[in-house]
Order: structure tokens, then sequence, then C-alpha cells
């Protein structure tokens, strides 16, 4: 009975409502909690910039968590596999506990990890697995509205567990990694510097902003398109990606709080398990186009373009002369973060504007974000691009300037591009247009109306072909 298990924590940082932690306590033995670094197994999906300032504080987060319930983390760097079973090896753990996860490098490290030790795997990332969401005759769905209804059978999700009182410690300790070591935050230059502002990783903040939200539930339907309006959305993307919440907590608190009015809002939390449903059947998509028709699409290509490279640039940079576009990505610079009106229309803008591939924009935020998540961004993308199985059609061109109108963009502007702090309405959302030149800022990198006729042309070339 005094053979450990391991507890692997991935996305799952949190010690409410996680199964495998309580799954691992029940076993009565001794629990030795885990946490691999592995930047082998994701590939190019490891975690990034954003994500990796993130990763640091959530880390010491749930460290002092398990410390307060007699346990602690250990950190290891390596090839999961590799590490679990090591672990295994040196305090002669009998089992591996773990919640599962449906990206295609965990499935894999899952996977090796089962050949060599008994694992077992519990449900916690989702409001549902997503194989249990079928139609009638019993096939998986790829588009989001019969899915959502699929999945309203199934609900509500689980009760969320209660965090245990007391986790019980091995005898001895296995060696750990310093998390310094590591080098997860940003230095030279410390590009980060701005993120404490408006974040604070870990469970017990995560928790704290989803109460601080439930009291504006009730007009999330008419406000979560208004990237002005602060109380219009929830900002626990970052935490709900890392699992400092689950969404089944989420979806019960929200309930409870607003009963039938809260539907707009766990619809959009349904959206996250759609984008898991989609990289269970598809694990390539975050790089391969949904519809084959896609493929052929003559995207510029910076590598091969320098014209390309410096739109993809100036886009990078905010310095496309379009103040919403610009006021976006600088604020994605600096907090890790954008509105889900604002990524639509950065994005669109990288794909019809400058017609440069998709895939340039999804690496770009999986750098960038602090809530990047591989089936959202993908969802995301492919959403807009008008590749994926449930998409915007490509001809669909947002407008960006009148979008920045109508969705009272500025003072969101004003905050974001110092060059027009001092442009009042309507001038703010198109100086250009009103005759203004503005010292320091650029001019449209291209007119609208011309780059939507190249990406219509674009578009007609793909399917004469
Ligand atoms: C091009 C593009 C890329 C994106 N990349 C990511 C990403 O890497 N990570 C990420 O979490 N979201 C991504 N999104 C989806 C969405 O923009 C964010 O989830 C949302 O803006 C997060 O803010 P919030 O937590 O305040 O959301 P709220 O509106 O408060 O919604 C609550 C939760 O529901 C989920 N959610 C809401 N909208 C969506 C959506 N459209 N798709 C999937 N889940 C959703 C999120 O988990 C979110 O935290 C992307 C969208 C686009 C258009």
């Amino acid at each position: 009975m005094n053979a450990p298990v391991i507890l692997w924590f991935r996305q799952d940082l949190r010690l409410v409502d996680q199964p495998a932690l309580v799954a691992a306590v029940e076993t009565g033995r001794p629990v030795i909690p885990v946490f691999v670094l592995d930047d082998e197994g994701p590939g190019a999906y490891a975690p990034a910039g954003a994500s990796r300032w993130w990763l640091h504080h959530s880390l010491i987060a749930l460290d002092a968590s398990l410390r307060a319930k007699g346990s602690r983390l250990v950190l290891r760097r390596g090839h999961s596999a590799d590490v679990i079973a090591a672990i295994a090896a040196e305090t002669g753990a009998s089992a591996v506990h773990a919640v599962r996860h449906y990206e295609p490098w965990h499935k894999q490290a899952a996977a090796d990890i089962a050949l060599r030790l008994p694992l077992h795997l519990h449900e916690g990332l989702v409001l549902c697995p997503p194989a249990l969401v079928l139609s009638g005759t019993g096939s998986r769905y790829r588009m989001f509205t019969p899915w959502w209804k699929a999945l309203l059978h199934h609900m509500p999700p689980p009760k969320p567990l209660a965090a245990p009182e007391r986790i019980v410690a091995p005898a001895h300790w296995p060696d750990g990694e310093e998390l310094a070591q590591w080098a997860l935050l940003p230095r030279q230059p410390d590009w980060a510097a701005g993120f404490h502002d408006h974040w604070q990783p870990g469970e017990d903040a995560a928790r704290q902003r989803l109460r601080d939200f439930l009291p504006h539930l009730g007009r999330y339907q008419e406000d979560r398109n208004f990237p002005g309006i602060a109380t219009g959305i929830s900002r626990l993307s970052p935490h709900l990606h890392f699992g400092e919440i689950s969404p089944a907590l989420v979806w019960h608190l929200a309930a409870r709080e607003a009963g039938e009015a809260a539907a707009p809002f766990l619809r959009e939390v349904g959206w996250r398990d759609f984008g898991i449903n989609m990289i269970d059947q598809w694990p390539g998509y975050g790089w391969v186009d949904g519809r084959a028709a896609s493929s052929g699409f003559p995207w510029r290509q910076p590598e091969q373009d320098a014209e390309a490279a410096r739109d993809l640039r100036a886009w990078q940079q905010g310095l496309t002369g379009y103040p919403i576009i610009d006021a976006g990505m600088r604020e994605l610079w600096a907090t890790g973060y954008v509105h889900n009106r604002i990524r639509m229309l950065v994005a669109s803008f990288l794909v019809k504007h400058l017609l440069i591939d998709w895939r340039h924009g999804e690496r770009w935020f999986w750098d960038t974000l602090v809530d990047a998540d591989y089936g959202n961004n993908a969802m995301g993308w492919q959403w807009i691009a008008g590749t994926g199985f449930e998409s915007n059609p490509f001809g669909r061109i947002m407008a960006p300037l009148g979008q920045s109108e109508k969705f009272d963009c500025g003072d969101y502007i004003r905050r974001w591009v110092p060059e027009l702090s001092h442009v009042g309405e309507p001038h703010v959302h198109d100086p250009e247009e009103f005759g203004l030149r503005l010292p320091g800022y650029p001019a449209k990198i291209i007119g609208h109306q011309q780059a939507r006729a190249r990406a219509l042309a674009a578009s007609a070339r793909l399917q004469k072909n």
C-alpha cells in the first residue's frame, strides 16, 4: 500500500474539480504531483512566448496550493513518457493518474506512458467528452449548431469536485528542477513587463475572475461585441486554457447565478469544447485546411515575397495605417490578449486585405497570446480564412473601418495608438479619409477597395483552377 501514485499535471493546473487528483488521493497511497516541461513532443506547438510567462506563474500558484495540502509539485523537463517512467522507477510508483487531453501530442504522450505503466485518464478538460456528442446516426459533428444541440442533451456537466483536504506525501520526494532554471520568463527585453497589470495566473485568481464577471452575465449578449466595455466579457480564456478553472465549474456557477440568462455565455464556453471536438477528429487542424478545396489558394508567402514579408511585419507591429487593426495588434503585444471582435478583425485583415496565409497569423497568435490554445486558435483562423469545415466564406470581407465605428472602438483606438490619442469622432476610425496626416502614424498599407478587389480575384482564381 505504500507504493506512491503519480499525478501528472498538464493543462489542468488546479486542485478544485481536478478528477485525476481526487482519484489519486482515493487510492489511499502517497501522491507525487509532477509537471513535465516537454518541448519535444509538441514540436511547433510547445508553449511559446506569452504562454510561457503564464505557465511560470501558474506553476508557482499550483505548488503553493499543493503545499497548503501537505504536498508539493515536482518539476522535470524532457520527453513526457521518459520523465514519468523515470520518476516511477525512482520512487516505485505503481500507477499514473492524469486528466485526458485532446491535443495530438498530449494523446501521443499518454499512449507512450500507457505502454510502460498503468495510466488512468480522467475526464476534466471538457464539458462532455467529444466522442459522446453524436448525431442520431452515431456520427461525429463538424458544424457547431447541431453539435451544440446534441451537447445540451448531456448537460449539465458533472457536479464539480471539491479539492481534497490533505494529500498524502511520499516518504521520499524525487528530485525536481528549479522553475527559475527553465527561463520561462522573457528577459532582455522583458516584453511581458506590463502583463501583471492585466493578469494574475493561478486557480484562486481564476475563480475570482469568474466571481467578478458573474454579476454582468445578464448583459453578455448585448455587450460581448464591444471591445470598449470591460465587463462585456469574462477574460477567462487563459485560465480555462491552463485548466486553472474547469468548464464544469464555470457552467454550474454561471447557471446558478443567472439561470436561463446564462445561456448566451455558456454557448460561447461551448465553442471551446467544439474546438476540442475538431482537433480530436482532425489532429492537424492547426496547419491543414479543413476544406480540401482551399488548398492551392494563391496566398502571398512572406518567405518568398519581400513585399508580403514587409506587410506581415507591419501587421505584427500594428503599423498598417488602419487604426482598429493597429490598436488590436499593439494591445496583443502589450497584454497577451485581445477581445474576440478584434481577433476577428485583425485575422480577417491579414488573410483578406493582405492575402497572407492564415498559418502565419496562427503562428503569431500562438507566440503572443496568453490564452494560445491549439483547438481554439486553429478554429478561429480557419473560420476567418474560409478554409475551415465551419467558416465564413472567403468572399465575405469584413470592413475594418466600418466595424470600428459600429462597435464604438474610438476610445479603444485612442488608448492603444498614442499617435491618435487626441483625434476625435468619427475621424479616429479612419483619419486618412478625413485628410488627417498624423505625425508618426503610417498611411494605409493598402486601400480597402483595392484589397477587396485583390482578395476576390484571388478567390476567383482558386475556383477556376
Ligand atoms: C483568429 C482567432 C484566434 C483565436 N485564438 C484563440 C486562442 O488561441 N485561445 C482561445 O482561448 N480562444 C481563441 N479565440 C476565441 C476567442 O476569441 C477567445 O476565446 C475569447 O476572445 C476569450 O475571451 P474571453 O475569455 O473574455 O471570452 P468570453 O466571451 O468571456 O467567453 C468565455 C469562454 O468561452 C470560450 N470562447 C469564447 N468564444 C470562443 C470562440 N470563438 N472560440 C472558442 N472558444 C471561445 C473561451 O474559453 C472563453 O474564455 C480565437 C478567435 C479568433 C477569431
